[in-house]
């Protein structure tokens, strides 16, 4: 999971989507749901902008490996029918994470604010600790540690994804430093390209940390995740 910045809408749409919501009486998610089965353009509209804004080619905001397919509601229909088109509530995900993890849970803490991460809200960095030799999330708040379990963040398969992305981004950062413009160019579009931008993203913020020679273990590998020509070539996020 990154940090994501959400994009603005075209005027034309929050009109549209303010008259749908208009329609939804308070508390009926049957509407709500009937209603956003069959607004196809608009559903499709909200789909492709948060692929722009999503890593990659449009991976899931959740795991950051699947491709995101459908639009999650971060707060589910069930719960607010009335946060059906409610831009600031539409998420990204893979079909994985939409029909086997997330689903309709929304858990609260005692004063009813979400114990789920929004990456477009909050810096998931902030709740999560990457361990990047294991490609393991350990919690650094309750947030992250709900987040972690309704997820399924540390579902084995994207553990050793991340572990596999790990070693990619090495590579590519090892590429970027020795080849010419056009070489340093690809490299850097391919680190961007990559499921599991969490990686990279844990990777560049760790490198800063105390104690990061120790995380590494590869001085020259440390010495370039710091760079600046670097970090500002991938400062496009
Ligand atoms: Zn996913």
């Amino acid at each position: 999971m990154i940090a994501l910045q959400r994009a603005s809408l075209p005027p034309a749409v929050v009109t549209e989507l303010t008259r749908l919501t208009s329609r939804i009486p308070h508390g009926d998610s049957d509407t709500a749901r009937k209603l956003w089965r069959s607004s196809r353009d608009t559903r499709r509209f909200i789909r492709d902008r948060l692929g722009l804004m999503a890593a990659g080619r449009g991976y899931c905001m959740y795991c950051g490996d699947g491709l995101g397919t459908s639009v999650d509601h971060f707060e589910p229909i069930a719960r607010n029918p009335r946060r059906a088109f409610d831009w600031l509530n539409h998420l990204l995900a893979c079909e994985f994470c939409n029909s086997h993890f997330k689903r309709d849970r929304f858990p609260l803490d005692a004063d009813g604010h979400p114990l789920l991460i929004d990456p477009t809200a909050e810096d998931p960095l902030d709740h999560l600790f990457l361990v990047i030799s294991l490609g393991t999330y350990l919690p650094q708040t309750e947030k992250g540690r709900t987040t972690i379990a309704v997820c399924g963040l540390n579902r084995p398969l994207l553990e050793r994804g991340r572990a596999a992305a790990v070693d990619q981004v090495a590579a590519l950062i090892f590429r970027w430093r020795t080849g010419v413009p056009e070489t340093r160019d690809r490299a850097v579009w391919t680190l961007r390209d990559q499921p599991h931008a969490d990686v990279l993203q844990a990777m560049l913020r760790q490198a800063s940390m105390p104690g990061a020679s120790r995380v590494f273990g590869d001085n020259e590998l440390l010495d370039l995740l710091r760079d600046e020509e670097l970090r500002r070539a991938l400062a496009t996020w």
